[in-house]
C-alpha cells in the first residue's frame, strides 16, 4: 500500500524524533513521524528528566563548547515550548548542585567551575555547609563541597515529548503510531521512500531517531552506527509534599521530586543488551543509598519501578549529521544520558541540516568521523 508522500520521514517517536519533527514542521517542511509503539514509550518516557547546564558533561568540557551550547539551546526552547503549545511540561529552572565525595572529584568540579566562570556562566562554589544550606533535604557526611548552577533544572520528559509532537502536528506533521520502519529505499544515491508496516511513503529525506534501535535502522542503509543500549533502572515513590527543591547530582543514587511530589530515584548504567527488567538487588541498593542521603524519604511508599534503554555512543555524545550516503539521510542518534538536555537543540540542527541552512553550532563534535579519528589516535 502507498501512503501520501512526505518531504521527510522521521523514524522514531521519542523526544529526539518529536523535536526534529517540531523544528521541521515549524520551518514549513512536510514531515511524518513513524513510531512503532507510542510517543515517548521508550527512553524518553523512562528517564529522570534532569536538564543540567553544569554537571558531569562539564568535566569533559570545562571550557564550555558545543555540548554546553546544545543544552543551552534546548533549555531555552523549553521555556517557550509550554506556552507555544499550551502543555505544562513542568520545566523548572530550580538550580542544582553538583557535589563531590572525594578530593579528586572535588578538583574536577573545581576545574569545570573555573572554566564556566571564565566564560561568564553563573556557577557558585560551595563548601560542605554551603551544599547543606543549598539543599537542606540532602545530606551525606562524605560530601566535601561542590558547585551550584542556577540554570540547572528538571522537566517532565514524557510531557516534553508529547508537547514537541503536538507542536509538530499543529504545524501539519503527520504521526503514524504503532507503525514500524521496515526498509529505507534509495533511487541512485538518494533516499526515495520508507517502507513501513502501514505502507510505503515516498520521501526525499529520512531522520534516523530510533534511539537504542538506531543501529538496526542504520543497517537498513548499510550503516554500522556505534550506538548500543545501556539500561537504567529507576524507582518511583508515592507523592509527598515538596521537600526537595534543587537538583543534586554527583551523589548516587540521585533523587528528584516531581511537580506532583513523587520522588524519582535512579539510576544505573548497565550494558545488558535490550533487557529492561528491574532487579531486587538494585532496588535494595537504591533504598539504602537514598535513605542515607534524603532522610525525609523514610516511610514513603514505593509505587513503581522500571528500566529504560539509553542510546549510548562510545563517548556519550550524540551523532547529529547528514550521512555521507545515501543522500538525504540525517542521523540524530546516540544521545546517551542527556537526550532530554539535548532534544530541542538537536531538532533545530536536524532542521538546518535537512533544509541546507547554516547550522547554529559547529557540528564537528557531533559528527561520526570523530570515532575514526579517536581510533586512529589510539
Ligand atoms: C534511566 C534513565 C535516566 C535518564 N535520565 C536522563 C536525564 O535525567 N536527563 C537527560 O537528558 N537524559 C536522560 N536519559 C537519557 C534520555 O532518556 C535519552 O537520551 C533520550 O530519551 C533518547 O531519546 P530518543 O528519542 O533518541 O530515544 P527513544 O526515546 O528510545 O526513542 C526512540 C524511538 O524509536 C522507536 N523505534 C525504534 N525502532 C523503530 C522502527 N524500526 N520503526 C519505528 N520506530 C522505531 C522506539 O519505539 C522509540 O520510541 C536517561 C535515560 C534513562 C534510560
Amino acid at each position: 500500500m502507498r501512503l501520501a508522500p512526505s518531504d521527510v520521514v522521521v523514524g522514531g517517536g521519542g523526544v529526539i524524533g518529536a523535536a526534529a519533527a517540531w523544528a521541521l514542521a515549524r520551518a514549513g517542511v512536510a514531515v511524518t513521524i513513524v513510531e512503532r509503539r507510542g510517543l515517548g514509550q521508550e527512553a524518553s518516557g523512562s528517564n529522570v528528566g534532569l536538564v543540567t547546564l553544569f554537571s558531569g558533561h562539564s568535566f569533559d568540557e570545562p571550557d564550555p563548547g558545543p555540548v554546553y551550547e546544545l543544552t543551552r539551546m534546548s533549555a531555552d526552547a523549553y521555556v517557550a515550548l509550554g506556552d507555544e503549545v499550551g502543555v505544562d511540561i513542568e520545566y523548572e529552572r530550580c538550580g542544582g548542585v553538583v557535589v563531590a565525595e572525594t578530593p579528586e572529584k572535588l578538583a574536577v568540579i573545581r576545574r569545570a567551575y573555573e572554566g564556566y566562570r571564565r566564560h561568564g556562566i553563573p556557577v557558585e562554589w560551595l563548601d560542605a555547609d554551603g551544599v547543606r544550606a543549598c539543599e537542606p533535604a540532602f545530606h551525606h557526611p562524605a560530601v566535601l563541597g561542590g558547585a551550584f548552577c542556577p540554570l540547572n533544572g528538571h522537566v517532565n520528559p514524557l510531557a516534553l515529548t508529547r508537547a514537541l509532537a503536538l507542536g509538530a502536528t499543529r504545524r501539519g506533521a503527520r504521526m503514524l503510531l504503532g507503525t514500524e520502519v521496515q526498509e529505507i529505499r534509495t533511487a541512485g544515491d538518494r533516499i526515495s521512500a520508507v517502507v513501513t508496516s502501514a505502507g510505503e511513503i515516498a520521501c526525499g529525506a529520512v531522520v534516523n531517531a530510533a534511539g537504542a534501535w538506531a543501529r538496526a535502522v542504520g543497517a537498513m542503509t548499510g550503516l554500522a552506527l556505534p550506538v548500543e543500549p545501556q539500561r537504567g533502572q529507576i524507582v518511583l515513590t508515592e507523592a509527598a509534599p515538596r521537600f526537595i527543591r534543587r537538583v543534586v547530582s554527583g551523589s548516587e543514587p540521585s533523587a528528584r521530586q516531581t511537580r506532583r511530589g513523587n520522588v524519582i530515584i535512579g539510576s544505573t548504567v548497565e550494558r545488558v543488551g535490550f533487557d529492561t527488567s528491574v532487579d531486587a538487588d538494585t532496588m535494595a541498593r537504591f533504598a539504602r543509598g537514598v535513605l542515607a542521603r534524603y532522610p525525609a524519604l523514610h516511610g514513603l511508599r514505593v509505587i513503581r519501578s522500571w528500566a529504560g534503554l539509553r542510546p549510548a555512543t562510545p563517548d556519550h555524545r550524540p551523532i547529529i549529521e547528514m550521512a555521507a550516503e545515501p543522500r538525504g539521510l540525517c542521523l540524530a542518534v546516540g544521545h546517551s544520558r542527556r537526550g532530554i538536555c539535548y532534544a530541542a537543540g538537536t531538532g533545530q540542527l536536524v532542521m538546518e541540516l535537512v533544509t541546507g541552512r547554516a547550522p547554529s553550532l559547529p557540528l564537528d563534535s557531533f559528527g561520526s568521523a570523530r570515532f575514526a579519528r579517536a581510533a586512529g589516535a589510539a
